[in-house]
């Protein structure tokens, strides 16, 4: 799945009473089968998706949370697997929502296309980056060329003044290239890098995760990857909010191999940063700002946490989304374990997929985070 944080987050949120982001799962077709995809993409639809007109019903839900509306973020599948993809997004507009999009790069997604994602007023779309190199990238795709079709992609984008945001899904196999990809799309101008971290959902139960040390390396990697003009945000790795507040309280106080050589890599590539950190203090959280409408309508906290909270069909997601005591429980960190009692929940919380993945219980602690070792210290 290409999913996108496409809108920054910035000054103290209220997530109480509405969302800033819907993600809205509007199909499970695609033509690709990449190896972490959390949807388990199949190349038709499947039964049950929502219909056009429950599409536009679903808008109009979405456009009841008041203005400014949510961001709708179209994704999949491949949205462009919709035939009807277009309309949907020409009646958001009639609402005054705004949308992005994440298309897979297969062949459907062409000059012509770009140019018609451009004018549909899209304010951005996003496209998946997994490798420095078409070795990586193509094994974890599946298909062969996708890089150099996503490189193309991601040319033409810039070059036509279409926003475009790049995805990387952090694993082992593509750990060690994070600085040459940062690198890469830098140069090719892109300017919004969001870097998923893995949840064992979907084909992402094949792949190896990273441990505690390396997504805390990675997460201080990505503090001063922030500080090159490129805004980088993260996916289940809520931490990094907790990272970045102690960099800047502290300074530099994680002294791991794998950071020291992603650092010493991100120096000789880009030399010394030229700007503060873009890391937001405060962003989303499944449940707390962004909700997950999936293809047949089933409402979820985020797209990685598969427990159910309603249906759109049969309820209203300003009614889901405001009254589910889940979601009120995620906002208030009602959770337990560590994260429960962490000083920083409020700024963190602690990645509610990754905890329901771990432990079934999606109020449980985010076992990823190396802080309660830390504190231990
Ligand atoms: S312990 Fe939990 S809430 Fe605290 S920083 Fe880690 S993940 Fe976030």
């Amino acid at each position: 799945m290409n999913t996108a944080n496409q809108v920054g987050i910035r000054g103290p949120p209220d997530f109480n009473s509405k969302p800033v982001l819907v993600f809205w799962e509007t199909t499970r077709a695609c033509l690709l089968s990449c190896k972490h995809c959390r949807a388990s993409a199949i190349r038709t639809a499947l039964p049950g998706e929502l219909s056009k007109e429950e599409g536009f019903g679903l808008l109009d839900q979405i456009s009841g949370f008041g203005s400014p509306s949510p961001v709708v973020i179209l994704t999949g599948g491949d949205p462009l697997m919709r035939s009807d993809i277009f309309e949907l997004t020409e009646y958001a507009k009639g609402l005054g929502i705004k949308f992005a999009l994440s298309p897979a790069v297969s062949e459907k997604l062409t000059h012509e296309m770009l140019m018609k994602l451009r004018d549909s007023g899209a304010t951005s779309i996003s496209v998946s980056l997994d490798g420095s190199d078409k070795a990586t990238h193509d094994s974890i795709r599946q298909v062969d060329g996708t890089f150099d079709r996503t490189i193309e992609v991601i040319r033409d984008s810039v070059n036509m003044g279409l926003g475009i945001q790049v995805n990387t899904t952090v694993m082992k196999r593509n750990l060690h290239e994070l600085p040459e990809i940062l690198h890469l799309i830098k140069g090719l101008g892109v300017r919004v890098w969001e870097v998923f971290f893995l949840i064992k959902v979907g084909r992402g139960t094949e792949v190896d995760d990273i441990s505690q040390e390396e997504y805390e390396s990675v997460c201080n990697f990505l503090y001063d990857a922030s500080r090159y003009g490129v805004v980088v945000r993260t996916v289940e790795a809520p931490f990094i909010r907790r990272v970045a507040k102690t960099r800047l309280l502290n300074g530099n106080y994680w002294k791991e191999g794998l950071y020291d050589k992603f650092n010493s890599e991100l120096t000789r590539l880009e030399g010394e940063p030229t700007q503060d950190s873009t890391i937001a203090p405060r962003g989303t959280l499944d449940g707390d700002g962004i909700v997950f409408v999936a293809y047949d309508g089933t409402v979820y906290p985020g797209g990685f946490i598969p427990v159910a909270i309603g249906n759109v069909r049969s309820g209203n997601l300003v009614n889901i989304y405001r009254e589910n005591k889940l979601m009120k429980d995620i906002r208030s960190r009602n959770i337990s374990g560590f994260c429960g009692k962490c000083d920083l929940n409020k700024i963190c919380g602690g990645s509610r997929a990754r905890a329901y993945a771990a432990t079934g219980d999606p109020l449980a602690s985010d076992d990823a985070c190396v802080y309660e070792k830390l504190t231990k210290c």
